[in-house]
């Protein structure tokens, strides 16, 4: 990460030191940098989306609470406390990382306990075909409706006998391309009890997909509409990634290969693009709209209590951050101080905030006190 050089200034003895203080190694340059991008995302959704939830996100500060600044001191990581947070998983780069690590961390532990109890993952993608003239809204209000009638139907229930199904989690997913627009789509993780073949799998879901669609008044056709991974044992870790990403730069290798090609963008990536590009951010906005109020992941009835999981927060809830009882207290800022810093005009400053924290609290103190001139008093 880069800090702030500012030469023939009293403070450049201040910025050596605090060099010193952060000498971070290559993965912690790489963590930091992504930190303080994520941030200068917000910024862009805060722009295209005034008014909006994400637009206070990591900005307002709760009422009655002062704004704190901890470190994870296993982990390293920094959290701010005290400031209110949007949850969306939608338009909010920040929230959805750390909704998506929550629910990373919770699909795993899911897995292990249905393992536990002879039920293994297959992971399914539905889609339709679509063109660039469709709307994101009617586009999943289609989808949505074809798979609940496609669960509803006689036939699925009879799928799911012949897979030994236990359970389902389903997320919804977007990218968008130059060629046929809005890309929605379903990635769901049903557990079973059954041993099966990919292309087994495949074949029974694409009849019911296919006759669903229809009746929305969708087609898919066989290659696209419907992907079936079996993952291997060593890569049930990566199950987590694949159902809650979000718009996130992906990190399972396999389904996601076609996300690095050009012309197909995430929704975080149209938000990056939308400052040199308004059309980008245009579609941003749309997509923006569509997704609003629409339910990020869905467990199947009674999965949860079967896996022995407690009750499911919401993406406010997973947006928060949560202490370990490792925390510490690095300082403490009055809102007066807190404004300060987010309103300083510096780009991605929060980002870069947690990114010097991960240093601890004297390169903290540090950074406030030479960059913004503030003496956090304990
Ligand atoms: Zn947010």
């Amino acid at each position: 990460m880069m800090l702030p050089v500012e030469r023939n200034n009293a403070k450049t003895q201040h910025l050596g030191n605090l060099r010193n203080l952060v000498a971070a190694t290559d993965k912690e340059n790489y963590i930091n940098d992504k930190k303080v991008a994520r941030f200068r995302l917000l910024e862009s959704a805060k722009r295209l989306l005034p008014g909006w939830g994400v637009d206070y996100c990591m900005e307002a500060t709760i009422p009655g609470e002062s704004v704190t600044i901890w470190q994870d001191t296993e982990s390293g990581a920094a959290h701010v406390k005290g400031v209110a947070r949007c949850g969306s998983v939608w338009t909010c780069p920040v929230c959805s990382t750390q909704i998506a690590l929550q629910r990373k961390q919770e699909i795993s532990t899911a897995l292990k306990a249905a393992e536990k109890i002879g039920y293994r993952p297959v992971l399914v993608t539905l889609t339709a075909s679509h063109g660039r003239d469709m709307s994101a809204a009617e586009l999943i209000k289609q989808l949505t409706n074809a798979k609940r009638d496609m669960r509803r139907a006689r036939a699925f229930r009879e799928l799911k006998n012949e897979i030994g199904y236990r359970g389902s989690i389903s997320s919804l997913e977007c990218t968008w391309g130059y060629a046929n627009g809005f890309h929605f789509h379903f990635h769901e993780v049903f557990l079973v009890s059954k041993v099966l073949q990919p292309e087994t799998v495949k074949n029974m879901f694409f009849t019911r997909w296919e006759r669903a669609l229809s009746r929305v008044g969708l087609t898919c056709d066989y290659e696209h509409g419907v992907d079936v991974i079996i993952p291997k044992q060593d890569d049930y870790e990566l199950v987590g990634n694949y159902i809650a990403k979000w718009g996130l730069e992906s990190e399972l290798s396999r389904g996601d290969a076609k996300e690095g090609r050009s012309d197909h963008f995430s929704p975080f990536q149209l938000l990056a693009m939308s400052e040199a590009k308004p059309w980008a951010g245009g579609v941003f906005v749309e997509y923006a709209k569509a997704t609003k109020g629409q339910t990020s992941m869905r467990w199947s009835r009674g999965l949860r209590d079967v896996l022995g999981l407690s009750k499911e927060l919401t993406d406010k809830e997973a947006a928060e951050a949560r202490l370990s009882e490792n925390s510490v207290l690095l300082a403490r800022l009055t809102v007066k101080q807190w404004k300060r810093v987010i309103y300083s005009g510096r780009s991605g400053v929060v980002g870069e905030l947690l990114a010097v924290a991960r240093s601890g609290r004297d390169a903290l103190l540090l950074w406030l006190e030479s960059v913004f001139d503030i003496m956090p008093d304990g």
